[in-house]
């Protein structure tokens, strides 16, 4: 496959054209980020999305408030920009696609077609290498009574739509399971084996037209109630035969789709000494994400390139350069529930610790769970990135880590 290279800044002979100009479909916060790597580096964005107040409508261009199948949206869209990405994996692919047709569009309809359905995903997955947790498709009620014992207790989780821990219930007994898929309204699922976790880590890679795929290191990742808290990217954060296993599997994953653009592999290290691990090895994939990825926020403060400056390379056609960390660094979610009675956390503590940066998304509301912001620490060490996140979440209330 090929595309375009498309240089930032006006076109035309004397440099008095339009300016080039990328689309993202999605304004949440990580078309935000892109929407602020592309104007950084002279690109002007323009944002599709149906709510008024985005966090990328606000920073963008251009805005066009749409619903995502709307055809006047998107021929608007595709009148504006010379390339368009998207920056959650819910976008209808119906829509890539009729994008995909007028102007270059990575990811592809059909890598995103398999990223937002566990179904498909897992089919894929399971040709990259490392095993995937066993699990059973669960579509008909025949299914749900050919499940075999060795998955319970699972985790049923729907096909498609399922974000942050929503639309999956944990499941002890048949009899919950089969109380499960009802809640879930019959909707085709996956039922997976509940997994004996050690930790859990994520890898991002980046893929151009050309083939070459460039990566960052391995981030071990904490979740709380299904939702990322925090993101520890240093070297020593696993072993390094594992880092290099998941690093291994995650661009075989992005090859095999023929895959362009960002993309993030989420992995399962399992507990030592428990006989899943001895069954299927230390590292089981989970799932992929389609673009930049909440565990790879810390790129933007600790590495030469951020995962968005490579989103934005990856879809112009520039150059990918392998990116290079250099610092230690502790991500923490920011979720609304840090707002309390609608009180304002004190970032003005936070910031006087060493190292701290604050990204907040413009998001006027903070309900529980909602993903607010984050806040890196960037150190020379690990010890001290981690030292400070810990005094940050100490101030902010945050549990600790
Ligand atoms: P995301 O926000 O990453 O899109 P998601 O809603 O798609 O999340 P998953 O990644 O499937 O959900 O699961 C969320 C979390 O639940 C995982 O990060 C892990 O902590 C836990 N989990 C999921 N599946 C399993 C499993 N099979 N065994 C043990 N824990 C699991
Ligand atoms: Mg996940």
């Amino acid at each position: 496959m090929s595309g375009p290279i498309l240089l930032p800044g006006a076109t035309g002979a004397n440099g008095d054209g339009q300016p080039t100009t990328l689309g993202v479909m999605g304004g949440g916060q990580l078309g935000r980020m892109f929407v602020h790597a592309a104007q950084a580096m002279g690109y002007f964005t323009v944002v599709l999305d149906p709510d008024v107040i985005s966090p990328a409508g606000l920073v963008s261009h251009y805005h066009i408030q749409t619903g995502y199948l709307d055809d006047q949206g998107l021929v608007q869209l595709m009148q504006r920009c010379a390339a368009v990405t998207t920056e959650f994996e819910n976008v209808p692919a119906g829509a890539l696609v009729t994008l995909g047709a007028a102007r270059p569009t990575a990811p592809s309809a059909d890598a995103v077609a398999i990223a937002q359905d566990r179904i498909k995903e897992k089919a894929h997955l399971a040709r990259s290498g490392v095993p995937v947790a066993p699990y059973a498709v669960i579509e008909s009620a025949a299914d749900l009574a050919s499940v075999t014992d060795n998955l319970l207790p699972g985790i049923l989780k729907t096909a498609r739509l399922g974000y942050d821990g929503k639309g999956q219930v944990r499941v002890r007994t048949r009899e919950e399971l089969a109380a499960a898929w009802e809640v879930l309204k019959n909707v085709p699922c996956v039922l997976e084996k509940m997994l004996p976790l050690a930790a859990e880590c994520s890898v991002i890679v980046a893929r151009g037209w050309n083939g070459v795929c460039v990566h960052f290191a391995p981030q071990l990742n904490l979740h709380r109630q299904g939702i990322l808290a925090v993101t520890q990217a240093y070297e020593g954060n696993m072993p390094l035969a594992q880092a290099n296993q998941a690093v291994a599997a995650s661009k075989e994953i992005a090859n095999e789709l023929h895959y362009v653009g960002v993309l993030c592999v989420e992995f399962f290290v399992l507990a030592e000494g428990s006989p899943e691990r001895a069954a299927l090895g230390p590292l089981v994939v989970n799932e992929m994400a389609p673009r930049p990825h909440n565990s790879g926020h810390y790129t933007l403060d600790a590495c030469d390139q951020s995962q968005f400056d490579l989103q934005v390379r990856t879809l112009t056609g520039l150059p990918l350069v392998q990116p290079r960390q250099h610092s230690a660094a502790v991500m923490l979610n920011l979720l609304g529930d840090l707002w309390v009675d609608g009180v304002t956390p004190c970032w003005d503590k936070v910031l006087a610790l060493p190292g701290v940066h604050l990204h907040l998304y413009g998001k006027l509301s903070a309900n529980k769970g909602r993903k607010m912001g984050h806040l890196t620490v960037t150190a020379a060490t690990a010890d001290e990135a981690n030292a400070t996140a810990l005094q940050a979440s100490r101030l902010l209330g945050i549990e600790a880590f």
